[in-house]
């Protein structure tokens, strides 16, 4: 029996899971908020670590391994790996391609690496599956030196999720992954496609940053690149203000005045039509991204719904695939709209690739990741 504690660091926060591989029992989890500020939890992370390895109590003897979610591997971490002080200076060095996340992941590793010394820690990177796109899938075409000198290509971002879920859809369809064809739409907050060929991803909507590819929460996703020029030099923006417009102003709260999928929806059934011509921009740049990648795959088993929304709404479900008809994609309104909670097929038995929904869950995922590692 083996026991990953799992820990997801970000700048001002700890969130973190004690979780049973075998049984994919979560023994405990909790969150450490706004650190560093007044009345928040704790003054840094590793004060952080030292309330969190109080609240675990005895718990905290039965931890077999520390696993952390690093959001940034850049093209050195194809994989999961043992953290080592050689391992924290490859994801320093990757930082500047992740400046407000890498930092964060890193303060969580070092702080749990003073207070759980005893165990091995292993680092999981968000972009590690995606580094098996070939590189007229991850290539920019810019200027090559400029691009190398600083890094500049397509990483992809949730591999760790993909991931996870591919191999839940092949579980669910009793196919080996490695025979599958997959479009995986990860539909959350952050929303991102990522086209899967025999367990492997040759291409992601995710770029450089998280920004590029579908309509997100609050995030643009894809823009002609000149747009931030004639902003800049149209309305005088500056460059933290065009990064703060894309990243937080953006996307559907941007398009609808709602940053949650449930009040869009909401508003949209009530006759809104920002809330409708919104949801029909973020329709549209999904199916976009469907038919590339079935073009890219040549075939198709299976489109993947999970995350937030792709879990738990149908009727965004069903805006997505109802016009896909031609493309041989169809979901049954019972099977789409019936109350259910594990992995499952919604589209009606028959010719055609199928579309499932397969609830993902990157805490158990690392958890994997990390006693595959050190067991
Ligand atoms: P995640 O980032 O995966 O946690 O997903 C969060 C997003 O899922 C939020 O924007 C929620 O509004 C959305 N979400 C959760 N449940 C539903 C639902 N029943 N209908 C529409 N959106 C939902």
């Amino acid at each position: 029996m083996m026991r990953v504690f799992v820990v997801n660091s970000g700048s001002s926060s700890i969130k973190y899971q004690l979780i049973d591989v075998d049984s994919a029992e979560v023994v405990l989890a909790g969150l450490l908020e706004r650190l560093g500020e007044d009345g928040g939890d704790a003054a840094d992370h590793e004060h952080g670590m030292r309330v969190v390895l109080d609240r675990l109590g005895d718990e905290a003897a039965s931890i077999d391994a520390v696993g952390h979610r690093v959001v940034h591997g850049g093209s050195a971490f194809t994989e999961p790996v043992l953290v080592s002080d050689d391992v924290v200076a490859g994801i320093e060095a990757v930082s500047e391609l992740a400046p407000l996340h890498n930092p964060a992941n890193l303060a969580g590793i070092r702080a749990a690496r003073t207070v759980l010394h005893a165990v091995p820690h292993v680092a999981v990177f968000d972009t590690a599956f995606h580094q098996s796109m070939p590189a007229e899938a991850y290539t920019y075409a810019i200027d090559r030196a400029v691009a190398e000198r600083h890094g500049v290509r397509k990483y992809g971002f949730h591999g760790t999720s993909h991931e996870f879920v591919a191999r839940g859809a092949a579980d669910l369809l009793g196919r080996p992954l490695d025979e599958l064809t997959l479009i995986v739409l990860h539909l959350g907050n952050g929303a991102s496609v990522a086209a899967i060929d025999s367990g492997r991803s040759i291409d992601t909507s995710m770029g450089l940053t998280p920004l590029q590819g579908l309509v997100m929460g609050t995030r643009s996703g894809d823009l002609d690149p000149a747009v931030l020029v004639h902003l800049h030099r149209v309305a005088g923006l500056s460059v933290d203000e065009l990064d703060t417009l894309l990243n937080t102003r953006s996307g559907i709260l941007g398009l609808t005045g709602h940053g949650d999928m449930r009040d869009v929806t909401d508003a949209a059934a009530g006759g809104d039509a920002l809330a409708e011509a919104g949801l029909a921009v973020w329709a549209h740049r999904i199916r976009h991204y469907i038919g590339a990648y079935l073009a890219q795959l040549g075939g198709l088993d299976a489109v993947v719904f999970t995350a937030g929304v792709g879990e738990n709404s149908p009727a965004l479900r069903a805006r997505v695939i109802d016009r896909l008809g031609h493309l041989g994609l169809h979901v049954d309104p019972f099977l789409n709209e019936r109350a259910a909670r594990g992995p499952r097929i919604i589209s009606p038995a028959g010719e055609g690739p199928a579309v499932l929904v397969v609830p993902t869950n990157e805490e158990l995922a690392i958890a994997r990741a990390t006693a595959a590692l050190v067991g």
